[in-house]
């Protein structure tokens, strides 16, 4: 039987410590703590991987602290555009939605395409309207929408930089990372007891992004991927990079091309290719074997993870 694990990450970026009291680092550590503890007991009673990650990732959606559903930022016209992908790795089967805008779980809509749709990647309307027909809570467009990110906006839209990495870390709300050039796009993985792998990422984007614009959460290969065969991957960071180096898949393909193991393989996706392209970011991955790779190139990332029989561990900086 293999040795059922899941990961988690609420997203990468740079830290303000400045800004950071004990109280807030601690509301961070007990939600994502909380979140592995969900998944971790599927896991425990038998529940599948694809469930898991479905649990663990509607839950950091439904949490205002990372930026996927409620507190998704905003897009430069001061929209919400949603993405999510969920991915079977025992099936190879995938269940994306892209630019959503009334969906209240992007994640659970991303489920539904996998389950019910003969589609992969549904966006925009359609998407919606697929949702809405499958059972789905519609919600109105402000539904997402938190002071905090709308102010984020307003700095991004006064700042030279486009997106997120522009100065503005003195005006953080007590966000560990700096919430100005964080990414905070959230994901699962896992490996259940009958081996089968999954992974999942939801997001909102980055903030001051054009209306439109859809980075590499959706899209299978770029901002996740799992095969039963190798690798279970979800990412976070600059989506154009994660997209130009197909990051997630790279994982998988070095691993059962090259023969790297996930350690190596995870190393050189993130601190060598994405890297080399200025790309800012990190991700989570579980192989077939039940081993955990969370590397990052940013200062922190929000991460956590637990063995079905182990103690849960989660860290944001680079140094805990
Ligand atoms: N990768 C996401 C995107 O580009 C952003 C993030 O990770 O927060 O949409």
């Amino acid at each position: 039987m293999a040795r059922a694990v899941i990961a988690i990450h609420g997203g990468a970026g740079a830290i303000s410590r400045a800004a950071m009291s004990a109280d807030k680092e601690q509301h961070y550590r007990q939600e994502l703590a909380a979140i592995v503890a969900a998944g971790q007991q599927i896991l425990a009673a038998g529940g599948s991987a694809l469930d898991a990650v479905t649990e663990a990732v509607r839950r950091l959606e439904e949490c205002p602290l990372f930026n996927a559903g409620k507190g998704a930022v905003f897009t430069h016209q001061g929209t919400h555009e949603l993405d999510a992908c969920i991915m079977d790795g025992r099936t190879l089967d995938i269940g994306a939605v892209a630019g959503v805008s009334h969906i209240r779980n992007p994640v659970l809509a991303a489920r539904k395409v996998l389950e019910a749709s003969p589609h992969v990647l549904l966006i925009g309307a359609g998407a919606e309207a697929f949702a809405a027909a499958q059972g789905l809570e519609p919600v109105a467009a402000d539904f997402f929408s938190t002071p905090e990110r709308y102010a984020q906006l307003q700095r991004a839209l006064h700042s030279e930089a486009l997106l997120l990495d522009h100065d503005g870390a003195a005006q953080t709300a007590g966000d560990p990372l700096d919430p100005d050039r964080k990414f905070g796009t959230v994901g699962a993985v896992a490996l259940d007891s009958h081996g089968n792998l999954a992974a999942a990422t939801s997001t909102g984007g980055m903030t001051n992004k054009q209306v439109g614009r859809v980075g590499d959460s959706p899209l299978a290969g770029a901002g996740c991927y799992a095969s039963n065969d190798t690798v279970a991957v979800s990412c976070t960071g600059t989506g154009e990079v994660f997209i130009r180096t197909q990051a997630a898949y790279d994982v998988a393909a070095q691993m059962a091309y090259a023969g790297r193991s996930l350690q190596q393989a995870t190393a050189s996706v993130i601190h060598d290719k994405v890297q080399e392209l200025e790309g800012s970011g990190g991700l989570i991955a579980v192989d077939a074997q039940g081993n955990v790779a969370l590397p990052f190139n940013s200062e922190g990332m929000y991460r956590g993870f637990a063995w079905v029989d182990g103690n849960i561990e989660v860290a944001i900086y680079r140094d805990s």
